[in-house]
């Protein structure tokens, strides 16, 4: 097909200026057709405007009726088969939309949209060869006639036939659908089909900028909102719902969207409402494959194989040939995390269509996480020979070079990956970390997981994020589990928003550990509920706690039963919402353990495992599942009165009323933490120096729970440290260490100071809190190495020096040096090696020449010639 495609291709991109005599004697037969047909026409009769309408408002049955009764009345116009085949498609009569399809075909033999039509008919029918023909004869045609060819309608019939041919799609952008939008300003389709063309190929950037101005101008259009909603569903979701919602008001009976509602539904675990949605589905398409394709994944994750066999057969019978359901079934598993049985879907949508593109992206991207690394980028790189335009594609293949770069470490029960330099610097910690919890959750949970556990760790932010979610320009996660698969971001990409890297991976370990013993079949809360729980149980510092913002959401009732926690995931409507569904899914596996202990838990996950539902396990393995979310409200109700009992956080503001004067409110309430805060600021502004110290040891006796940076505490050191009080300053700041360990800023400073007070041991605790939020940076390296020098610690010294070596060569003379001091018992031809790196970067260093001599007199047997490159 590809030469006679670039004959097409050529011929249709520039009208011939003159027309033949046939040509002109046709357009005069068609006008005179028209004509005729006009006067023909029943006064009362649908025009063609009104029954696309009625399709618009998803009056399908109506535009059927209309459109069989006008071609019955032999109305002329392509428009009356075109749009009849598609109502017929939308109530899912298939092949009387064939019949109808093919009658047009043969009363208006030049038809490419008709021929349009068919190939996505002849698709779903499962038709291939049919498809063949129809392209052959779009060919022809817009070869032998080009100038016919030309309004937004046509323009846009071509170009998705161009891209059915594998044209590249900028051409088919700028050649037709582009035109289609500038010549017919007043038309949708080219910017629909523009816009939906860029989805298709994943750069949504592009379809968002399409379809954002189109949809000023068409505002009334259900596939433009939908298409829109799509673009930008990642970027901007509110106004996506948004998006989706309109078009459901446009069109009630608008599928796409229903479709999508109900896929979201069933993330969010909501089934009887995902069902719901799925039975509207069928009553306008009573065979729609996307519908029954979506009961067998219902039916799949309630582990009713019977039912999910007979649903799926059903999405079949329209075609057993449909690569698409078996491609959608197994792409809904995945989104559950259920990788392997996902990627045999896409293996089944394969076997229908070995060419089927979505199928083949969506199996590598199963095996990337599945840790089947090698057929997973074979299986991309042969994709992407297919379709060189799909950005996730290419995204993909960017972050394989990433990945190549990475250094590969091994460990018992982990293979890590991580960029080569950040793993000199800090991979050793991560590797201990890891075993650690591996040993730890193991044996808790009385499961050992499947090794090994893949670990990688992103220094760029990108790359983790098409690692993790297929896109870039996802923010804000730190880390994700896929089972056996762990991706993190590393410290390096976080410096906007440091965190403690650690705990990320102790939380994510626990996923391996949960997802692994259920085989996938948990609902995420209480994945994530465990993690978070599990965090706080390791280092009451990590994980999440009680806050005023979350006191008060308790306090007001506005927390989710446990039996519907599910949707506070799926539901959250901000960043707080999903914050606080965390913390909450955490406080009620921690009310679990604490009213039936921890093996409680470990039954619920057996459970789930068994392919027993979430609610019927707690209501098993807890006093019931009633009582469960009658009693957790009522203890977590408990938990937060208690919390900062009588503390004041909330500051009234009435509308249109000027901001409350916080000082007023302090010297009235001494209890009010907010406003106490705001008028020590003050008192330290004015140089009451006293007076605000009392106020600060005041608030932190009132809440010392407080680990905010932007608590008493911290306010309070920073007033030591202005007035030159630098022990009273170290002894604040270790006070608010005991509490946070996040808090980069705090940790650096005491570091500082304590190792100005040469106190060796402490600056060695708080530099571990330094090391496992920002493990890669020099100077705090330097006051550890101190500390570890002092203390007499080899093995520590010499990993510090290591991480040194690796993020300050200027330095490197010294640091050999002191690698080789280290080493000069241990192993001295390593140490000699240092010694002699040392003196290729200063040749004059005294020292180091004396170390030589010594190791070469002690030497037993090799000259100092053959030494190994340089390893820099
Ligand atoms: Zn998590």
């Amino acid at each position: 097909m590809g030469e006679s495609l670039s004959i097409f291709w050529d011929q249709s991109l520039y009208f011939p200026s003159l027309m033949s005599w046939q040509e002109k004697m046709m357009i005069g037969r068609i006008l005179t057709l028209l004509a005729v047909s006009t006067v023909i026409a029943a006064a009362n009769a649908a025009t063609i405007s009104e029954c696309r309408e009625l399709l618009r408002t998803g009056k399908y049955q109506e535009c059927l009726d209309e459109t069989a009764a006008a071609i019955e009345r032999r109305s002329y116009g392509e428009d009356w088969p075109v749009l009849r085949a598609e109502a017929e498609t939308r109530l899912g009569r298939y092949l009387q939309a064939q019949e109808t399809i093919n009658a047009g075909i043969g009363r208006y033999s030049w038809s490419i949209r008709l021929r349009m039509a068919a190939i996505r008919n002849s698709k779903l029918l499962g038709n291939s060869k049919r498809v063949e023909t129809l392209l052959d004869e779009i060919n022809q045609l817009a070869t032998s006639a080009p100038w016919r060819y030309t309004d937004a309608d046509d323009l846009v019939a071509l170009g998705e036939a161009a891209i059915e041919m594998g044209a590249d799609p900028k051409d088919v952008l700028e050649g037709f659908f582009d035109r289609a939008r500038r010549n017919y300003e007043s038309r949708a389709d080219g910017h629909l089909a523009a816009g939906k063309l860029a989805i298709e190929k994943g750069d949504l950037a592009l379809a968002a900028s399409i379809l954002r101005p189109a949809i000023e101008k068409f505002p009334e259009n259900a596939d433009m909102c939908f298409a829109l909603a799509t673009a930008v569903q990642t970027a901007e979701p509110e106004v996506a719902a948004q998006l989706l919602q309109r078009s459901l008001e446009i069109n009630p009976n608008f599928v796409p969207t229903m479709q999508r509602l109900a896929e979201r539904q069933i993330d969010a675990e909501d089934y009887e409402t995902a069902e719901d949605t799925i039975a509207d589905i069928l009553t306008i398409n009573p065979r729609s494959p996307e519908a029954h394709a979506l009961n067998a994944v219902i039916h799949h994750l309630h582990s009713r194989h019977d039912k999910e066999a007979e649903s799926r057969s059903r999405a079949l019978s329209v075609s057993t040939a449909n690569p698409q359901v078996d491609h959608l079934i197994g792409t809904r598993l995945s989104r559950k995390y259920r990788f392997r049985e996902g990627a045999a879907y896409q293996r089944m949508a394969l076997e229908a269509d070995a060419l089927y593109l979505p199928a083949k992206i969506q199996l590598a991207q199963d095996l990337l996480r599945l840790g089947e690394v090698e057929e997973g980028w074979q299986l991309a790189d042969a994709a992407q020979k297919q379709d060189k335009y799909d950005v996730s594609l290419f995204n993909l293949m960017q972050l394989r070079g990433s990945l190549r770069k990475f250094e590969t470490r091994r460990t018992e029960h982990f293979v890590i990956r991580m960029e080569r330099s950040e793993s000199a610097v800090y991979g050793q910690q991560v590797e201990s970390l890891l075993e650690e919890a591996f040993a730890a959750l193991s044996a808790k949970y009385g499961y050992t997981p499947a090794d090994p556990v893949v670990v990688e760790i992103f220094h760029r932010q990108d790359d983790f994020a098409v690692r993790t979610f297929g896109l870039p320009d996802v923010a804000g996660f730190l880390g994700v589990c896929f089972g056996n698969l762990i991706t993190a971001n590393s410290p390096a990409s976080m410096r906007d928003n440091p965190n403690n890297w650690r705990s990320v991976l102790w939380h994510e370990f626990c996923h391996v550990i949960t997802l692994q013993m259920t085989g996938n079949k948990i609902p995420r809360w209480l994945s994530e509920g465990i993690s978070v729980y599990e965090e706080r149980i390791r280092d009451q510092r990590w994980g999440q706690h009680m806050d005023p913002g979350s006191r008060k959401r308790v306090l007001e009732g506005n927390i989710t039963p446990v039996s519907q926690l599910s949707s506070a995931f799926l539901n959250a409507k901000s960043g707080e919402d999903l914050n606080f569904a965390y913390y909450e899914s955490s406080m009620v596996v921690e009310y679990i353990v604490h009213e039936h202990g921890a093996e409680a838990i470990t039954l619920i996950l057996g459970d789930l495992n068994a392919g027993l539902t979430i609610n019927d396990a707690l209501d098993r393995r807890t006093q019931g599942l009633k009582e469960l979310d009658a009693q957790f409200l009522d203890w977590f109700r408990a938990r937060a009165e208690a919390w900062a009992k009588d503390v004041e956080f909330v500051i009234v503001r009435e509308e249109g009323a000027p901001p409350p004067d916080l000082i007023q409110i302090a010297q009235q309430n001494p209890n009010h933490y907010a406003a106490g805060l705001a008028w020590a600021a003050e008192l330290i502004r004015q140089d009451f120096v006293k007076e605000a110290e009392e106020k600060l040891l005041q608030l932190i006796e009132l809440h010392p729970e407080d680990s905010s940076t932007g608590g008493a505490r911290r306010l309070l050191a920073e007033l030591y440290k202005q007035l030159e009080r630098p022990q009273k300053q170290a002894s604040v700041l270790r006070d608010h260490l005991q509490r946070s360990s996040s808090d980069l800023s705090a940790a650096m400073e005491l570091l500082e100071l304590q190792t100005a007070f040469e106190q060796w041991p402490q600056a060695l605790q708080t530099g571990d809190i330094v090391l496992s939020i920002d493990p890669l940076q020099p100077r705090p390296l330097r006051q550890i190495l101190q500390a570890t020098q002092q203390l007499n610690a080899p093995d520590e010294t010499q990993e510090i020096l290591n991480s040194l070596l690796e993020l300050d060569p200027s330095d490197g003379a010294r640091i050999h040096f002191q690698l080789a001091e280290i080493l000069e018992e241990k192993d001295p031809q390593a140490a000699r090696r240092h010694t002699l790196l040392s003196l290729e970067r200063a040749p004059r260093f005294r020292a180091a020449h004396a170390l030589l001599l010594k190791l070469t007199a002690s030497d037993t047997g090799e000259s100092p010639k053959d030494e190994p490159a340089d390893s820099q």
